[in-house]
């Protein structure tokens, strides 16, 4: 791959911020390149069904849906890289130009789109990866609809658990919040309205010890650590809402992080702390985590970069 000494666009990530970035960056000339990652297509790839993105009236799997990402970027000729990149040294400078790292190589760019997004914490026990997307799923607005009228459980005590609790408590017709801890860490106002719901069965001081069911999800076994106990509950139907963990350590003292890691950028923009580059998608979104929004911060950073190329 014969390449210019100095880019003007890399684009780090191939979920749905990269390749929306890299469609609008090609189009505008700028000749990106992206870096795949270890996982190409990013975070959808995990799932057998999307039905909540814009113009896909029977929904689509996220394999065949990302495949398509690809495609549209290629048709434009952004150069894909199926790599990782290992380091990045990110200049301070006005117009200064930005290092990336791959294998044992480097390229060197005037800007750069971070789009690593984020993982979801899992909560590490047997047949929970085998079962995302069959019953299992990390995201209420995304997976709720399929359990409309069942029953469902969520497990965690924050903002984003008791949030999917309250949004399932409208669609389904119970939903076990499972709590490890004896109190909530979501704050005063989620909680108060959770309390008040009556198809809401809150188990503090709980944990799944057991995923049934093979090739869907069938049921959960929880223990009480406080009274000992064992219980079943029988749902098709888990939301795991424990937290992400955006993909941000290679940034590390390179760019402002908050407290959670995600990378910060300059409200209503993708502009981080270093001018030149830019962040799209779930790697700077700890709210809506949605891939709707990542295309659109994609967009975003690349008419972000354009302008900062020509200024
Ligand atoms: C099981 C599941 C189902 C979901 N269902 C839906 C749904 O139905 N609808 C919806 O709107 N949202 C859904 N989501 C959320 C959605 O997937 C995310 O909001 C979206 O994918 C975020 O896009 P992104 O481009 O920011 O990052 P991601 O999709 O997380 O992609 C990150 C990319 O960065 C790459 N990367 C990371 N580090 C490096 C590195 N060092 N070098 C190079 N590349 C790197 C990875 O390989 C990957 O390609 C779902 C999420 C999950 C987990």
């Amino acid at each position: 791959m014969a390449l210019k000494k100095i880019q003007d666009c890399v684009i780090i990530g191939s979920g749905p911020a990269g390749y929306s970035a890299a469609i609008y960056a090609s189009r505008a000339d700028l000749n990106p390149i992206l870096f795949e990652g270890t996982q190409p297509g990013g975070q959808l790839t995990t799932t057998t069904s999307i039905d909540n993105y814009l113009g896909f009236p029977v929904g689509i799997d996220g394999i065949n849906f990302m495949q398509n990402c690809k495609k549209q970027a290629e048709r434009y000729n952004t150069k894909i890289i199926n790599q990782s990149v290992i380091n990045v040294c990110l200049s301070n400078k006005n117009r200064g130009i930005h290092h990336i790292f791959f294998e044992k190589k480097c390229i060197n760019s005037r800007g750069v789109i971070i789009a690593t997004g984020s993982n979801p914490k899992l909560l590490g026990i047997q047949k929970e990866k085998k079962l995302i997307g069959l019953g299992i799923s990390f995201c209420a607005t995304c997976d709720g609809f399929f359990h409309k009228d069942k029953d469902v459980a969520v497990v965690g005590g924050g903002d984003t658990a008791l949030s999917d609790t309250n949004y399932l408590s409208k669609i389904c017709k119970k939903v076990y919040l499972i709590v490890r801890k004896n109190y909530f860490k979501a704050s005063k106002i989620l909680q108060s309205y959770i309390l008040k719901k009556k198809n809401v069965k809150i188990l503090f001081c709980s944990q799944i010890t057991k995923i049934i069911g093979n090739n869907f999800l069938e049921g959960i076994k929880i223990f009480n650590h406080e009274k000992k106990t064992n219980i079943t509950i029988l749902v098709n139907g888990l939301f795991i809402a424990i937290g992400h963990i955006p993909n941000t350590e290679i940034f590390k003292n390179q760019l402002d992080l908050d407290n959670k890691g995600y990378i910060i950028v300059k409200k209503g923009s993708t502009i981080t702390n270093k001018p030149g580059v830019f962040a799209a998608g779930d790697v700077q979104d700890p709210n809506y985590r949605q891939a709707i929004t990542s295309a659109g911060t994609g967009c975003m950073a690349a008419l972000d970069l354009e302008k900062y190329l020509i200024s």
